[in-house]
């Protein structure tokens, strides 16, 4: 079924205000999933946290259902984490190397995934070796194949980089880590919610995401999925009463599930408002979402690149919603402050967020814009007019 693009614009409060084209920095939340917050935080103030709390139990505990649903993994492989980096820094910081183990990694890894490598190295002496990139600037099959041997303890790629319309091979890399036996952790922020994702058949052991961006979630909401044999082998870096039962005076016993990386208080509403978002992506469908957002973004290259003085830089054969470029004499940022000034979002990727990369490129910043399944064809044509504006007026300026 084709996306109902009236009926996901008129459920869409954000589009009578802005051209929105940065679902890759936090997509426009729909009405179903303003509606869970602000009941939420109402029946809060009427009648007490704990008590809407337990009257909402039921709601609650389907959140993990339906991401269990988003990702076909089971409810118990599920952990509700308040955003995307703690969810994947809870597997990994869960992980124990030694000297000289190594962790593979992509070249666009996310900044915040290399730090940590960065400090783990620096603690064990493990080391942080990124696999290099196909042609097609993916990452290499083949390449990470030649890497493994039995000093691999790690795994960790991200599926669709920050920085771009990049799409990793992520079921690729799972048949390499299953066959040898080697932990995989995807980081798949950005991936998830703009199209399907099988954590069964990406064959990944952990995987991370945030609720804000192509899902459409409230800030300040993630998730961790742990594939069911793999959560007795990870010792969370941090324990609480909720991850941990104190049995006897010096003993305590880590639940069996994947809520032991959670931890006790937690965003109640916004864990409500993340569940409704993840009802609505399926309620589209999310091959739908992934067909209508891929079209969106190809349209906006197409229109972009016919812009004198404006380059895309999208890597990868496939590409995703996530379009990046630059527009020749004038900084990223500037394009982004001139965008804003007429109401339109998108942001910029920096070499901070994605050094390996955009240091091999040579590129310091690019315009990001992501536009989704809501994004109107007009309002694809009037970015692409604004940027050819700005483009233009650099040639006046000369
Ligand atoms: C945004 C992003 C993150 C971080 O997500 P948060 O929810 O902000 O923690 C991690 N990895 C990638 C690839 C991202 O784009």
């Amino acid at each position: 079924m084709p996306i109902d693009l009236a009926r996901a614009r008129s459920q869409t409060p954000g589009c009578g205000h802005v051209l929105h084209l940065d679902n890759a920095g936090a997509g426009l939340m729909p009405e179903p999933v303003i509606e869970a917050v602000r009941r939420h935080l109402t029946l809060e103030a009427e009648i007490g946290g704990y008590a809407a709390e337990t009257r909402e139990a039921g709601r609650i505990a389907a959140v993990y259902d339906s991401i269990a649903r988003l990702l076909n993994a089971e409810p118990g492989e599920i952990a509700l984490i308040e955003n995307a980096t703690r969810a994947w820094d809870m597997a990994f910081y869960a992980l124990s190397f030694e000297p000289g183990d190594r962790i593979l990694t992509a070249m666009a890894e996310y900044a915040s995934n290399y730090i940590a490598f960065l400090q783990v190295a620096r603690r064990t002496g493990a080391v942080v070796e990124p696999v290099p990139n196909d042609e097609t600037g993916a990452l290499s099959l083949a390449a990470l194949e030649a890497m493994i041997d039995d000093r691999v303890k790690l795994i960790a790629i991200t599926h669709v980089p920050t920085n771009g319309g990049l799409i990793n091979p992520a079921a690729g890399i799972g048949r390499i880590a299953r066959a040898a036996r080697i932990p995989f952790l995807l980081d798949a922020c950005q991936s998830v919610g703009q199209m399907p994702i099988d954590v069964a058949a990406i064959g990944c052991d952990m995987l991370s995401a945030t609720g804000r961006k192509f899902l459409r979630g409230p800030r300040g909401t993630g998730f961790l999925y742990v594939r069911r044999g793999m959560i007795g082998r990870l010792e969370p870096p941090f324990l609480d009463l909720h991850a941990a039962s104190w049995v006897a005076r010096d003993r305590y016993q880590i639940r069996a599930d994947a809520r032991r990386f959670e931890t006790w208080e937690s965003y109640v509403a916004g864990r409500l408002g993340l569940g409704a978002a993840v009802d609505y992506a399926l309620e589209w469908g999310l091959e739908a979402i992934r067909a209508r957002a891929f079209g969106l973004a190809e349209g906006l290259r197409e229109g972009l690149a016919a812009i004198p003085g404006v380059t895309v830089a999208d890597l990868g054969r496939e590409k995703c919603a996530i379009v990046t470029f630059a527009v020749e004499g004038r900084p990223a940022d500037a394009v982004a402050r001139a965008l804003a000034a007429q109401a339109i979002n998108v942001s910029t990727s920096t070499v901070r967020s994605t050094r390996l990369e955009m240091a091999a490129r040579g590129i310091d910043a690019l315009v990001r814009a992501s536009p989704h399944y809501y994004t109107s064809e007009e309002e694809i044509e009037r970015f692409t007019a604004a940027v050819g504006e700005i483009a233009q007026g650099r040639r006046v300026a000369r």
